[in-house]
């Protein structure tokens, strides 16, 4: 057997989102217009009793953001992962 075909190219996520849960209704919106589809609902429930969204799977997020303009609530927010260094950066400055 030889080992010459193609090797499938490994997905790697661009980005992240994080979620505060506590304040998630559970309306869908990030699943929904997630553009990779990359969001379900966790099976785990809230305080409130919603489900909140996490991200399945994780490779599939590019970190575009679109999640969170898309929560009514600011529940949700999608960050490249080259970006995460600058947002902790501007967070220290503005302590
Ligand atoms: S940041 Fe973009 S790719 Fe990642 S979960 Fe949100 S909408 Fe999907
Ligand atoms: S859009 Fe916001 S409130 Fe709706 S499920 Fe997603 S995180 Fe929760």
């Amino acid at each position: 057997m030889t080992d010459n075909a193609p090797k499938k190219k490994e997905k790697k996520a661009k980005g992240t989102v994080f979620v505060r849960k506590e304040i998630c209704k559970g309306c869908s919106y990030c699943i929904d217009f997630c553009p990779p589809r990359c969001l379900d609902f966790s099976p785990d429930f809230n305080a409130k009793g919603y489900h909140y969204p996490i991200l399945s799977p994780p490779e599939g997020c590019t970190g575009c953001g679109l999640c969170g303009l898309y929560c009514p609530d600011f529940a949700i927010y999608g960050v490249k992962f080259k970006d995460v260094e600058k947002l902790k950066q501007d967070a220290a400055d503005a302590a």
